[in-house]
């Protein structure tokens, strides 16, 4: 008998404090997402459109910190960090502080086969303006256009807290995509960039070992290169050790009030793992074996 395909598909709404209020919309947020992508491996599809399908979907939602309710910077700005990581290639997608783009992911996107890989501010922009085909959509729009009106209440905007969002999918052609968008840490200096572009610090995608993308505090993650950590350990342990066992390095920083994180990952047989240090981590995960699930915290 002819094994049937594996796919795999998990995302995160990012690692933050959850308040009562606030649960259903980020359960039904990242179950909407969820669907988007499994429909996509289910029918077949590559792991890059499912990837691209969860994060548009979660950057079209407000609840999440990434697109369309991104946080503002110092100035009340909002600059915007995308990624996405092709594991069958390596080739990586990047941009960084990019400014009125409703869908950095897809910029991300159109940036994957060229070969500059990481592209910032004006310069990022300026691509966008080029590449915004219907094919990738990064969506051109004003940049204030991007901050939800209760964001744009800088009352709400102090309690929301952070959070990025982020997705790995394995198609059942083996090639494994990691994915991250964010609209930063509120309130940051202008120009600041966190993880969330960076490989090997917020994301990481390798056919022959897993793929992963965090969500924390970026200093924190990309100063122990938590992505390139828990692909270490990939080669060694189970993926859910493996992402356990590299957050465990937060404890070494001592600034423990800015240090929270949160990882998701799949390794190459279609195993999902994941974990955070942080109050609540909402993921969702479906798999060709299990049906979709959504957490809030582990
Ligand atoms: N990691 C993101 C950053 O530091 C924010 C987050 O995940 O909450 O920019």
């Amino acid at each position: 008998m002819i094994d049937p395909p594996i796919w795999a598909l998990i995302l995160h709404g990012g690692a933050k404090e959850i308040a009562p209020e606030q649960e259903e919309a980020n359960r039904r947020g990242c179950l909407a997402a969820l669907v988007a992508g499994q429909q996509i491996l289910k029918a077949g599809g590559h792991a890059l459109d499912a990837a691209e399908a969860v994060l548009r979907a979660l950057e079209n939602d407000p609840t999440f910190n990434a697109g369309f309710g991104s946080v503002p910077n110092a100035d009340g700005q909002v600059e915007m960090d995308a990624a996405l990581m092709d594991g069958k290639t390596l080739a990586v997608g990047a941009v960084a502080g990019i400014q009125g783009v409703r869908h950095p992911v897809s910029v991300a996107r159109a940036l994957l086969p060229e070969m500059p890989t990481l592209l910032i501010g004006a310069g990022a922009r300026r691509f966008a303006e080029q590449s915004d085909s219907p094919l990738y959509g990064a969506e051109l729009c004003d940049p204030a256009e991007m901050l939800s009106p209760q964001q744009a209440a800088s009352e709400a905007a102090e309690s929301a807290g952070h959070d990025t969002v982020g997705c790995v999918a394995l198609d059942q052609y083996g090639d494994l995509v990691a994915g991250t968008s964010t609209g930063g840490l509120n309130g940051t200096l202008p120009g600041r960039v966190g993880d969330s572009p960076l490989p090997g610090c917020g994301f990481y995608a390798d056919n022959t070992l897993g793929g992963v993308a965090l969500s924390g505090h970026g200093e924190a993650i990309s100063r122990l290169m938590l992505a390139g950590r828990i692909m270490h350990e990939l080669e060694r342990s189970d993926v859910q050790s493996a992402v356990s066992a590299a957050l465990n390095h937060l404890n070494r920083l001592t600034d423990t009030d800015k240090t929270d994180a949160g990882a998701i990952a799949i390794d190459a047989g279609g195993n999902v793992g994941w974990d955070h240090r942080s109050p609540h981590f909402a993921v969702a995960y479906a798999t060709s074996q299990h049906s979709p699930q959504v957490f809030l915290k582990r």
